[in-house]
Parts: C-alpha cells; structure tokens; sequence
C-alpha cells in the first residue's frame, strides 16, 4: 500500500515541483482529472491549462501548466511539461505583453505556421493570466 503521493512537475528547464501532496488535479486532453494516493496506473497527455494540488498541510497551490504528459503510479504523479510556472511566479505584464503580439499577428494575418503559433501563443497567454487574476 502506498505510504503517500508524491508530485513531481519537470519541464526541460527545470524541476518545478518535487513534494509530496494529498491530492492532484491535472488538465488531462480528455479532461481533468483528480488524483488520490494509490490511483490506478495510467498516462496521459495534458492541455494547456491549470494543476492545482493540495500539499502536505492542505494548502491548494495552482500552477500553469503548457501541456506535456502525466505519468500517474500509487505512489507519485509525474507532470512532463514543456512549461510551467507556480501562480506566484506568473509575471502578469509578460503575459499580457505575450497576447497583445499574439493578437496583433492573428489581426495581421501572416502565414498558416504564424496564425497557428500565435494561436497556440495567446491560448498560453490567456491561460496564465486567468489563472493569475481568479484564484
Ligand atoms: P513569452 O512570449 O512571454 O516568452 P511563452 O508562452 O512563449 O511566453 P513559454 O514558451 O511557455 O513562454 O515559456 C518559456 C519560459 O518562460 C518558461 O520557463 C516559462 O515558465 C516562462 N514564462 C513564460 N511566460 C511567463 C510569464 N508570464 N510569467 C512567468 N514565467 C513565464
């Protein structure tokens, strides 16, 4: 039986996270999804989107998460993503900087592969600062 539930979220940079938690909310491609220790094994992949989590003494902590995948075991939660950020270090000017150039090039209408970056650029932009200004 497992002791407890560990969260790791890693992205290329860096480690984010590496604490144990008594629960784990992810934003899976086929929805969110809540974890408790000693859930079944499974992968998915992630969206963009928020993880929030319980840590050890039951504080919620919120981080963005820029999908990536989710290795799920009785005993620990792997996030592989291909950027993230704790809610506290969410720079809100950035993110507003990044969807007003993500608005501007959809506006211009450059190219597929830019319209679609820019896409992808401003759903990562609204996302964090949503997740800044409402929890
Ligand atoms: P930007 O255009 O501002 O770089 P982006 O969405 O292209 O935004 P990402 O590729 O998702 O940025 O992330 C690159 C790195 O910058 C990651 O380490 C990520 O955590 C960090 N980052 C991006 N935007 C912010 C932000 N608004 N606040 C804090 N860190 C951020």
């Amino acid at each position: 039986m497992a002791e407890k539930l560990v969260l790791e979220v890693v992205t290329p940079q860096k480690a984010i996270v590496s604490e144990e938690a008594q629960m784990v909310v992810a934003p899976g491609s086929e929805g969110e999804f809540g974890v408790l220790k000693e859930h079944t094994t499974f992968l998915t992949s992630l969206k963009v989107g928020t993880l929030r989590y319980k840590d050890k003494s039951g504080q919620e902590r919120y981080l963005f998460v820029n999908g990536g995948f989710a290795e799920v075991l009785p005993d620990k939660v792997t996030i592989l993503a291909e950027s993230a950020e704790r809610r506290k270090d969410i720079d809100l000017e950035r993110a507003e900087q990044a969807k007003a150039r993500a608005e501007k090039r959809l506006a211009d209408k450059a190219s597929e592969v830019d319209m679609v970056r820019a896409e992808a650029a401003l759903k990562r932009a609204i996302h964090r600062i949503s997740l800044k200004r409402t929890t």
